[in-house]
């Protein structure tokens, strides 16, 4: 059974992610989402409020299943012995930075191969800092993320909203 691993923030998982799993999924026998603990960006999501969002997207999907990891990415992989490393690739924003990681994850990691897959026309736009500033600005989210996701969206800036009128009451 050949396994292969999608590592990423996933602060929160979009439609553009959801796309990436089903294609790969099609390539490989199973597909391990992995969430990374602590990336090198501000989050919006705790590490557990993102993985259960994964787990909810990927419910209905066979031979997907969700984990978090905080280790180097190719070592969560060889760990779970995994074959492949699986990355989308928006036409501007990521091709620079996934090329250099990727020759970085050669060189510690020769035996992982990665896959990339170019982000479908649809979902090019589409990503989770974007995601994040809409909903901050109570923009429409439909087709852009599952509900869940949009309904936590929500949740999350309009507590963050009540919570500073509260503070500017006082
Ligand atoms: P990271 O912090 O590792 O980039 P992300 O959650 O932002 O984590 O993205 C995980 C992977 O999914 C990356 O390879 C990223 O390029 C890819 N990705 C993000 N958005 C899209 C999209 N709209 N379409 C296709 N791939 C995407």
């Amino acid at each position: 059974m050949t396994a292969a691993v999608y590592p990423g923030s996933f602060d929160p998982i979009t439609n553009g992610h959801m796309d990436i799993v089903t294609r790969a999924l099609a390539l490989f026998d199973k597909l391990i989402i992995a969430v990374y603990e602590k990336p090198d960006k501000r989050l919006l999501f705790s590490l557990e409020e993102r993985v259960e969002m994964v787990q909810k997207a990927v419910v209905d999907l066979p031979n997907v299943c969700v984990q978090s990891y905080s280790c180097l990415t190719v070592d969560f992989i060889r760990q779970i012995k995994g074959k492949a490393m699986i990355r989308g690739l928006r036409m501007n924003s990521d091709f620079e930075q996934e090329f250099e990681m990727a020759l970085m994850n050669k060189k510690l990691a020769p035996d992982i191969e990665l896959v990339c897959l170019m982000a479908d026309s649809g979902y090019q736009f589409l990503s989770s800092s974007s995601i994040k500033e809409v909903a901050k600005l109570g923009g429409c989210l439909e087709g852009m993320v599952p509900e869940h996701v949009a309904e936590a969206l929500r949740e999350k800036f309009f507590l963050k909203a009540a919570r500073f009128s509260t503070l500017e009451r006082r």
